[in-house]
């Protein structure tokens, strides 16, 4: 979904004449970040230590589960989550079409077979008359990101129909639906912290449940030294100053948290007088993980306010049910969100002038684009 290129600036990007002023998105690193990872690297003990057990308690607990397994990766956390439902006939894992291709790779991974469904109408998360239409005898597992800090407002009910649900937070950890945190709703729920995601350990995730067996059966999983008979597993472990630097971003988070969403009430203030762009409406528990803007032609604009050195990007590189050659007409929200959603800067390192430089920039584009109107 994000490219190593936008982590800082400047990235080049299609249809971009600038250097960019402005990074789509950047980690947020701070002096006591720094002073933690320099204290394990100090300590010389830099895997399998204090650190990694810290952090899966931190999370599990700031989440609200019994415990986590911290991984290398989201796809690798997505992955043993699929491998800890064990093997049966069942071998469908339901996925949205409009999300990262984290998903499909794990699916894969786990010798399961995609089936991809759309998103909703009035928001960018999986649709659960799309899951009801799609699931069946052979449904093994639902994935459900909620994408873009959004939290999944139906997530009780996909949890209700009977299919174990993986929650994916890898955009969305500390948002909240009906006072609940996401993430703690599901039996399994899996966490990213890739540089570009709201906290970061460089590369990292993690698979948090409270279901005792589930969790024996990863760790199991990810145990494979000191085997008395050999299994299958494998090595996607977290380093111990990896851990460290997740700590003190999990330590900051509700502060980053309360940042974007200063931010996102800038922007939302500026843009809803704008007639070229819509602003989708978000929910009260949203982390504004991403800024979405809906524009006619997202092509067009993001070469345009690349140019004049804003970093934006779409928010999905592309949909999943494109590179499977799905039948289109079956996602018609994933294909609409994906012409229109123009994924704008915010992040807490953005400064004031910043903004403002953005919404001037995008006031400008205002005036070159072909506008589709407000929304009735
Ligand atoms: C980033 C992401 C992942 C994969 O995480 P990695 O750490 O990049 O492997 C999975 N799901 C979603 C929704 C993501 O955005």
């Amino acid at each position: 979904m994000d490219s190593i290129a936008e982590q800082s600036g400047p990235a080049s990007h299609v249809g971009s004449v600038n250097t960019e002023r402005i990074p789509h998105s950047r980690p947020t690193i701070q002096e006591s970040d720094v002073r933690a990872v320099v204290e394990v690297l100090a300590s010389g003990r830099l895997a399998d230590a204090a650190q990694v057990t810290l952090f899966e308690r931190e999370l599990s607990s700031y989440v609200g589960h019994t415990g986590g397994i911290a991984t290398n990766s989201g796809t690798s956390a997505l992955y043993l989550a699929l491998l800890s439902l064990g093997h049966d006939s069942r071998n469908e894992v339901i996925i949205p079409s409009y999300a990262c291709i984290a998903l499909l790779n794990a699916v894969y991974a786990a010798h399961l077979m995609p089936v991809v469904v759309d998103i909703n109408e009035y928001d960018y998360n999986i649709s659960l008359n799309a899951i009801k239409r799609a699931i069946g005898r052979k449904t093994k597992a639902i994935i459900a990101p909620h994408m873009f800090g959004d939290p999944i407002t139906d997530i009780q009910e996909i949890v209700e129909l009977g299919v174990p649900v993986v929650e994916d937070c890898a955009l969305s950890v500390g948002a909240s639906v009906d006072g609940r945190k996401v993430g703690s709703i599901a039996e399994l729920a899996v966490f990213s912290f890739y540089a570009t995601k709201l906290l970061t350990t460089g590369h990292g995730g993690m698979v948090l449940s409270s279901s005792d067996e589930k969790l024996r059966t990863m760790r199991d999983l990810m145990q494979y030294d000191h085997r008395p008979e050999y299994g299958q597993s494998f090595n996607f472990r977290l380093t111990d100053f990896q851990a460290a630097l997740g700590r003190s971003q999990l330590a900051e988070l509700d502060d980053f948290i309360a940042q974007r969403r200063r931010i996102a009430r800038r922007y939302n203030q500026s843009f809803k007088d704008m007639s070229c762009v819509r602003v989708p409406a978000r929910l009260e528990g949203s982390v504004y993980f991403r800024y979405i803007l809906e524009v006619e032609h997202a092509d067009s604009w993001i070469a345009s306010l690349c140019r004049q050195a804003v970093g934006c990007r779409r928010p999905v590189f592309k949909p999943l049910h494109e590179y499977l050659s799905l039948n289109r007409d079956d996602y018609p929200n994933s294909d609409r969100a994906h012409r229109h959603n123009v994924s704008m800067p915010i992040y807490p390192g953005l400064r004031e002038k910043d903004v403002e430089f953005i919404i001037d920039r995008v006031a400008t584009c205002q005036t070159s684009f072909r506008c589709w109107g407000k929304i009735p």
